[in-house]
């Protein structure tokens, strides 16, 4: 049980997290140069942006001049190029994923359609990034970074088309590519179709990243195409979506139809018997793109929640001062709508998922950045090897999985019991690291992207709704009602949910994720022995029930006899889905957490213990919602496909006692009628109810797990209860910092 039950008086928290503390938490204490680009960021997002949003600049949907001008603020910031590389204009060295992620959080803290607009640009490079030839990354990397006396070229990616083309499917593409001209011994020129809607950047952008499919016997299959504003033919940016949300990104319908050189093919081509074979077809390329922009998305959401909890407490202490009745000094003048437990038990619940998906958000771009050089070397060793090509690449890598689970299980092994030889020469295994790595990462982005944004914009009413009436007025502090609706597009563009929710219920699945799995259920319990107040414990139980329903879900079938784990299975598949989002982000914020509990002591100047003290309750109230969802997902599959049994199961209700029956165990056993299940009367009738209660005696571990989960919740509303003391107390300041 856990000891926060009994746990002696805590610090409360005295200031609202600072950087220095969210530097530990998300691990960039010791990288200045993303210290100094979060102070750039900021400042634009506080300054010109917020302006631009308490002026009105979001009542248009029209891309005006004063938005335009934010590019140029963008642009001297150092967002634009945190993209590039030192040789392409840039100034970052190395993976630039947390860069990134951090450049979002900071926008999205004041306005996530601003966040949008400067990482739509990185989205429309992202492809060249990703998969372009040596020649294509030279020339546009470097046509996009800031210079002296050149405005920067801005790019945009165009997948998704005019209705009944690609939306959340994106196989099917009505843009189209053919040949228009082959000169002997030339290159080939294309002919490029292609209608976009909602294309992010369109009203401005000089190029286009676009997806289209062959329309001629002699271009195989799909590819994407770079078509700039110059080249022959129709550029023509389309009408500007009327958007409810996110009205600081330009977004259009542009009709696009231009000839090309086949040298715009993303990532090259090759020609076999007089056909053009693209290198990548266009889902190979958006797959790589989309499994690291859809991280900076998540964050984008996760900052509205945090940036909601100063004008939340700003608005509840304040709530009656001024009033003839509410002298100063008094609890209510102090207090204010604080005195009432509802409002600061919610508020706290707001900052926890905040926190929660933070941690979530930035353990992902965390991991992108390991995973980036890994891949590289990756390739190397296998290029080395003469294993070239995607299903050649695929098939050694399967073959090497099993040496990755005994490397995962290796981890999981006491120091001293396990071959450290063997140890060490997997881990050296730049294979082996990549299939670890990947199989995490192919989990951790689409859990930030489904959890933080889904889960977040359900948070946002919340927020929302603590601000009553003002909340959705346009003056709310901090633009809550705005962020509100801007999370839904958050959920939606780059994959909306369906999306993310499909991904996982496969990657979540690899046994190699799974082996990582429970060795995380065992690295919490370690945790809750020594930091019982984390809730740990609690998730821990939670993991290990999600992981039981997981593999009886594999096998199990439901009353007509149909299998309930398969792709089309939505209704099984994707809560076990969600309900796995909700284990990794708690476990992430516990992780952060322990980190900050290490390290912070010398790095962060005050209030550390209130602060590490305050943030393990977060962790706590988290976990146990995170149980609450996971006990309620897994109970409902694990029940809800078998059939209830009914009175009418012969013989005579199998598993019902008489009550003639019952009578006399009663009079041999008495108060033994109370361990009893259903009864029927000497009339042949029963309660008034659906049938008799379940028993499923294959379900008897599940009942178990579950119950003891049950108990693992003590002393989460303890925890609660302190943490709304904290929010209580906590020291903020006078007003708002945005806009400046
Ligand atoms: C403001 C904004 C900016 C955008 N920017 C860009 C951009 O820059 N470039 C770009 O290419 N696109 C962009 N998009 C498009 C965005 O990515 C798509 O809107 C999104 O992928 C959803 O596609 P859809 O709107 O066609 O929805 P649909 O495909 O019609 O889906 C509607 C809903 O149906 C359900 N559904 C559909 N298919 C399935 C399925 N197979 N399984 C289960 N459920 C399913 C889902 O619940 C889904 O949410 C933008 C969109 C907006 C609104």
């Amino acid at each position: 049980m856990s000891a926060s039950t009994s746990a002696p008086r805590r610090e409360h928290l005295q200031t609202l997290p600072g950087d220095d503390v969210r530097q530990v938490l998300w691990r960039f204490e010791d990288r200045y140069d993303l210290q100094m680009l979060v102070q750039s960021t900021r400042a634009v997002a506080r300054g010109p942006v917020a302006r631009l949003v308490a002026q009105g600049g979001r009542h248009t949907h029209d891309w005006t001049p004063e938005k335009h001008a934010l590019l140029e603020e963008f642009d001297a910031a150092g967002i634009t190029a945190a993209y590039l590389d030192p040789e392409e204009g840039g100034f970052l060295e190395g993976p630039k994923n947390l860069a990134l992620a951090l450049i979002a959080f900071e926008l999205a803290w004041v306005d996530a359609g601003a966040a949008t607009c400067s990482l739509a640009t990185h989205l429309g490079l992202a492809p060249i990034h990703e998969r372009g030839t040596p020649e294509q990354r030279r020339h546009y990397m470097s046509l996009a970074a800031p210079a002296p006396g050149r405005q920067p070229r801005r790019a945009a990616f165009a997948l998704t088309e005019p209705i009944p083309y690609v939306g959340v499917e994106t196989g099917l593409l009505g843009g189209k590519v053919r040949i228009a001209e082959w000169p002997e011994g030339g290159e080939p020129i294309l002919e490029v179709n292609k209608r976009g809607r909602f294309i992010t950047n369109m009203a401005f952008a000089n190029f286009v990243t676009a997806a289209v499919d062959s329309a001629d016997p002699r271009i195989k299959g799909s590819c994407m195409v770079i078509l700039e504003e110059d080249d022959p033919g129709i550029f023509d940016r389309g009408t500007p979506t009327r958007k409810l949300v996110h009205q600081l990104s330009a977004t259009n319908d542009p009709v696009l139809q231009l000839r090309v050189p086949a040298s715009r093919i993303v990532g090259g081509y090759t020609v076999q018997d007089g056909v053009i074979v693209p290198n990548y077809d266009h889902s190979a390329i958006i797959e790589a793109v989309f499994r690291r922009t859809r991280v900076t998305v998540g964050l984008m959401t996760s900052a509205k929640l945090l940036s909601a909890i100063e004008p939340l407490i700003r608005y509840h202490r304040d709530r009656f001062r001024g009033a003839e009745a509410v002298p100063p000094g008094s609890p209510r003048y102090e207090l204010g709508l604080q005195q009432k437990e509802d409002v600061t038990h919610r508020l706290v619940d707001i900052w926890a998922a905040g926190e929660a998906s933070a941690s979530l958000g930035f353990a992902a771009a965390r991991l992108f950045d390991e995973l980036d050089p890994v891949e590289r070397e990756k390739d190397r060793v296998l290029a080395e090897q003469g294993v070239r090509g995607g299903l050649a690449v695929h098939k050694a890598m399967r073959k090497r999985q099993h040496e990755a689970i005994e490397f995962i299980e290796m981890q999981g092994h006491n120091q001293a019991l396990r071959n450290e030889e063997r140890y060490r020469q997997l881990a050296s295994d730049p294979v082996i690291r990549y299939i670890v790595l990947d199989a995490q990462a192919n989990v951790l982005c689409p859990a930030t992207k489904l959890w933080n944004t889904g889960h977040g914009s359900v948070m946002m009413r919340e927020a929302v709704s603590l601000m009553g009436g003002y909340g959705i007025t346009e003056d709310c502090p901090g633009f809550l009602g705005y962020k509100w609706m801007d999370s839904q597009l958050e959920a939606t563009y780059e994959g909306p949910e369906a999306v993310q929710r499909r991904q996982l219920s496969v990657t979540m699945t690899n046994e190699v994720f799974l082996a990582q799995f429970r060795n995380w259920i065992h690295e919490m319990r370690q945790i809750a022995s020594v930091e019982p107040g984390t809730g740990a414990c609690t998730l821990a139980s939670a993991m290990h029930l999600w992981l039981w329903t997981l593999e009886h879900l594999q096998h199990a079938r439901d009353a007509q006899g149909q299998k309930l784990y398969q792709a089309s299975r939505h209704g099984v598949t994707f809560p076990m889905a969600d309900a796995l989002c909700w284990l990794l982000a708690s476990r992430c914020q516990i992780l952060d957490v322990e980190h900050l509990r290490r390290e912070g002591p010398g790095r962060i100047q005050q209030g550390f213990e209130g602060t590490v003290q305050f943030l393990t309750d977060l962790c706590h109230v988290q976990a146990a919602r995170a149980a609450g969802e996971v006990a309620r997902i897994c109970s409902e599959i694990v029940y809800g496909y078998l059939r209830h049994p009914s009175w009418d199961d012969s013989p005579q209700c199998s598993t019902c006692f008489a009550e003639l029956e019952l009578r006399q165990i009663e009079s041999v056993v008495p108060g033994a009628s109370g361990f009893t299940g259903d009864i029927y009367r000497e009339d042949g009738s029963h309660d008034t109810k659906a049938g008799p209660c379940v028993r499923a005696p294959g379900l008897n571990d599940f009942a178990r797990l579950r119950a003891k989960l049950d108990g693992c919740l003590a002393g989460a509303l303890l925890a609660k209860d302190r943490a709304a003391e904290s929010v209580q107390k906590v020291m903020i300041p006078a007003a708002l910092d945005y806009p400046q």
